[in-house]
């Protein structure tokens, strides 16, 4: 049965300390939380707001990934692979977009059956570096309405950074130095174009 958002939101706050904080998550004792629990509080629950304010670049107006394809390093005629302007602290962290101006949801079954295939072509090649020991693979759209999937690269061995929390130790880490990245994303590329296609954008 439907929950309105203010029943929702009622519900979640029920269990809420009187400032509105909910109690610490178990995922907080993982060893693989980047955080130590000891004085974490989780933040003040916030009421809804409706209607949501549009997302960046909605219905493609003033939208920045159809205005430039910057930091591209590979592409086809429907996709394209990115690096962000400036790197985080996982080694390798991409950005696969649509070259036209698309909603993951709204993706007809044809692109859609060739996204999943891209993808699994996009990750087999960042696991192809010999120094990732895992591509993984991330969508949101919170920010943006363009297509866009998100890959970071987890390091081998660095397994206090496994799973979903790769994300904020991107964040956490010191950013690996450009040239480096660069030279990572590139050989993606060309590992990408071999089997599947396309052309690398930069060094061939
Ligand atoms: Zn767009």
């Amino acid at each position: 049965m439907p929950l309105a958002p203010d029943e929702y939101h009622a519900r979640a706050l029920a269990a809420a300390d009187q400032d509105g904080r909910l109690p610490r998550s178990p995922m907080t004792d993982w060893d693989i939380f980047p955080f130590e629990a000891e004085g974490l509080t989780v933040r003040p629950l916030a009421a809804p707001v409706l209607p949501e304010s549009p997302r960046a670049g909605a219905g493609g107006v003033d939208c920045r990934s159809c205005q430039d394809d910057r930091g591209t390093v590979w592409r086809d005629e429907r996709w394209r692979l990115r690096r962000f302007d400036k790197p985080g602290g996982a080694p390798l962290s991409l950005l696969l977009v649509s070259r036209a101006h698309v909603d993951f949801t709204d993706l007809p079954d044809d692109r859609a059956s060739e996204l999943g295939v891209l993808l699994v072509h996009v990750a087999r090649a960042i696991e192809a570096l010999p120094h990732i020991a895992r591509a993984h693979v991330s969508k949101w759209g919170d920010g943006a309405e363009h297509l866009h999937l998100f890959f970071y690269a987890r390091p081998a061995g660095m397994r206090q950074m496994l799973g979903a929390f790769m994300q904020l130790w991107d964040d956490l880490l010191p950013p690996v130095p450009v040239a480096e990245r660069d030279a990572d994303a590139w050989a993606v590329a060309r590992t990408l174009r071999a089997p599947y296609g396309g052309e690398v954008v930069g060094p061939l």
